[in-house]
């Protein structure tokens, strides 16, 4: 998000220093599942959430986990409060709006950074292999609101060249028009680096220790004790964005949403866009780099170290649906910065003047990174215009 934010302000003409440890491949940006996903317009705070949750508990072999719910309470609460009918509602009508900026952004800042084939705007697939939830995927994703995205059921041909590379009989699919991948997040965020560098920004590899607060302005003091005067700031530190907007005076009621993932530079899978076994609940994206199989919604206090049984159930899903891979993947886990009812944080500071912000992106921060780096432009661009109506700003948090 903050990479983005920093090209698109840079190639319009703004003198950006990007602050970051780089701690290159730990942030969720490099360790996820590369899907734009224009079709998820319903925000996952929702009754329809709750009601899944029996079977998609993890004792009962599904994603989601909250091993300590005390410890999260809070955010539970809000999270419960959010999916109340018409707040939901509210927010899927801002999601849809925002989802739809989501593609034409990224094409258009690749395109402006000269890297146009990064994104492959092939779609994607859905899969099932039992009959409930075929039954229930129908219903979803055919009934339900996917946003600018089509989806019709997959053809013969198709579904037997990915049922002739699996172990698992197929029973029926999806295919979805509209959305998109990446070729590759780490080549994605080694190309917008070499493109904030080449129009002339800076990277300063440093953590942000904190906000120093002046009359209306923020100060950054880094982690080495050195500060950092700037005219403006914008905060898009992902999970790490909570901390820094509390030093200013803003509530910004983040949680760590961990997600893991497993991925194999050696395999056969064939060159066809990702594919979500949605019976299983995770993903499998061909990457340049590999192939990726990615899952699980874990909800956690910061610091807790990886539980390893979730990379043993992705390795146990990749060989119960005999993925041609071999050699030992790598194993990745990390965190989503998720908001109680899963819209983003986009606007501008109430406490100081010289703040916005980016970040709370949940399970689309991949998709909506190009368009939110157009939207923090915009904020850019009229700096006496309020964000406080906009559905992402935080103000929605202390009403
Ligand atoms: C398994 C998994 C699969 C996913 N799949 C998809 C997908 O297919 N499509 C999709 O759209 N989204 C997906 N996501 C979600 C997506 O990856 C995140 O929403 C997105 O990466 C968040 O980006 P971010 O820049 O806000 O945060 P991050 O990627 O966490 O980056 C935050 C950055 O801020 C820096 N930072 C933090 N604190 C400080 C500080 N104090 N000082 C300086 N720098 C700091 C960090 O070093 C880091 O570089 C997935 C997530 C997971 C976990």
């Amino acid at each position: 998000m903050g990479l983005a934010c920093a090209v698109r302000l840079q190639l319009a003409g703004q003198d950006c220093l990007l602050i970051d440890p780089m701690r290159d491949g730990t942030a969720a940006s490099w360790g996820n599942a590369g899907h734009v996903a224009i079709e998820q317009v319903s925000p996952l705070a929702s009754w329809s959430t709750l009601r899944s949750l029996p079977r998609r508990w993890f004792g009962r072999g599904g994603p989601v986990d909250v091993p300590r719910p005390f410890a999260v309470a809070p955010w539970l609460w809000g999270f419960l409060r959010a999916c109340a009918t018409e707040r939901h509602k509210a927010g899927q009508h801002a999601l849809r709006g925002f989802l739809g900026e989501a593609v034409p952004a990224w094409r258009q800042l690749l395109q402006d950074i000269g890297q146009p084939e990064l994104l492959r705007e092939d779609g994607h697939v859905v899969l099932w292999e039992t009959s409930d939830g075929e039954r229930r995927g129908r219903a979803a994703w055919l009934g339900g609101d996917i946003g600018d995205a089509r989806a019709a059921p997959i053809d013969e041909e198709a579904l037997g060249r990915l049922q002739a590379r699996l172990a698992v009989p197929i029973r029926a699919g999806l295919r979805f028009e509209g959305s998109a991948q990446v070729s590759d997040p780490v080549m994605l965020l080694h190309a917008l680096r070499k493109a904030l560098l080449d129009a002339g920004g800076r990277c300063l590899r440093a953590e942000v220790d904190g906000l120093r607060r002046e009359g209306d302005l923020a100060h950054i003091r880094l982690d080495n004790g050195r500060c950092v005067e700037a005219d403006r700031l914008v905060i898009a530190a992902g999970p790490g964005s909570q901390r820094l907007m509390a030093d200013i005076g803003e509530h910004a009621p983040l949680i760590e949403e961990r997600g893991y993932h497993l991925q194999w530079r050696d395999h056969d899978w064939p060159d066809v866009s990702p594919v979500v076994f949605e019976d299983r609940s995770v993903i499998l994206t061909r990457f340049e780099g590999g192939l990726r199989l990615a899952g699980f919604v874990e909800f956690v206090p910061p610091g807790q170290p990886p539980d390893i049984r979730k990379w043993q159930r992705l390795r146990a899903h990749a060989v119960a649906l005999g993925l041609p891979v071999r050699g030992e993947p790598t194993a990745w886990c990390g965190a989503r910065p998720t908001l109680p009812d899963y819209l983003p944080a986009i606007g501008r500071s109430r406490t100081v003047s010289n703040v916005s912000y980016a970040f709370g992106h949940q399970h689309l921060g991949l998709t909506l990174a190009a368009a939110t780096a157009t939207r923090v432009l915009d904020l850019y661009a009229d700096p006496a215009c309020p964000s406080g109506s906009s559905p992402f700003d935080l103000q929605r948090f202390s009403r």
